[in-house]
């Protein structure tokens, strides 16, 4: 096994490979070991499902393109069932715009041909921030209140949840939202971005700021993954909570 890279190990974290091109599959599953994780592969859509079910991996290398259901089926019944990292890894640069486009929910994205360094690098980031995740759920467990983030709006009758006032609630230490007292299911990086724009209400947040911050990922290339995610928050929250500053970022609209 070799540690020789300056990225922290992790030694025991499983990492699901899904992957119907077996050469592909191999390749990264062997380059992971070699970082130290474990790993277990699926070559279709309902035998990736079932290995997740069964193994419980920290995070999914997820292909699109897979016989059965394709990735964005398997992303949804996994995330259904269990939250957890994924890595969508996309054909060319049109189908990542597509998925981007639909809010498919996955944490990142990479384009094929990738290199294996980027790959690895990419599940470091994603690594780093669910010991984050934890870390951080771990000291405000037990601290009461103090988690939690209230805000209340105008509504307005663009989103799908209808008649003003509006309350949003935001509990830190149980990773819980709640839109006018009805609990609303985010994935984990939806979650954190949404804390991440809360803790900062009115400000407008650029994208490459989000992404450094939510994602621990300096990319230019991945702010399409930001735009993926406002738009799935926003779908689930009601539109009228995140504005779109053109041109710059986002914002979380503040309490009159
Ligand atoms: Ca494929």
């Amino acid at each position: 096994m070799n540690h020789s890279s300056a990225e922290p190990a992790y030694g025991g974290r499983l990492v699901l490979v899904v992957e119907d091109e077996p050469t592909i599959a191999e390749a990264i599953a062997a380059r992971l070991r070699a970082e130290g994780f474990r790993t277990a592969t699926a070559a279709d859509g309902p035998s990736a499902v079932d290995q997740a079910r069964v193994s419980k991996p920290d995070l999914i290398v997820l292909d699109v393109m897979l016989p059965g259901y394709d990735g964005l089926e398997v992303c949804r019944r996994v995330q259904a069932e269990r939250p957890v990292p994924v890595l969508m890894v996309t054909a060319r640069g049109a189908e990542t715009d597509m998925l981007v486009g639909l809010g498919v929910g996955a944490d990142d994205y990479l384009t094929k041909p990738f290199s294996m360094r980027e790959l690895i690098a990419r599940v470091h980031a994603l690594m780093r921030r669910v010991d984050r995740i934890t870390a951080a759920a771990r000291q405000s467990s037990g601290t009461a209140s103090d988690g939690m983030l209230r805000l209340r709006c105008r509504g307005d009758s663009e989103g799908p949840i209808e008649g003003p006032p509006k309350v949003l609630e935001i509990d830190r230490s149980e990773r819980r939202v709640r839109v006018d007292g009805s609990e609303v299911h985010l994935t984990p990086t939806e979650f954190d971005l949404l804390v991440c724009l809360a803790r900062k209400p009115r400000t407008v947040l650029t994208r490459e700021q989000l992404l450094a911050e939510v994602w621990d990922w300096v990319d230019a290339s991945g702010t399409r993954t930001v735009d993926s995610h406002v738009k799935a928050v926003r779908r689930k929250i009601g539109a009228n909570w995140i504005r779109t500053v053109h041109g710059v970022g986002y914002a979380l609209e503040a309490p009159a």
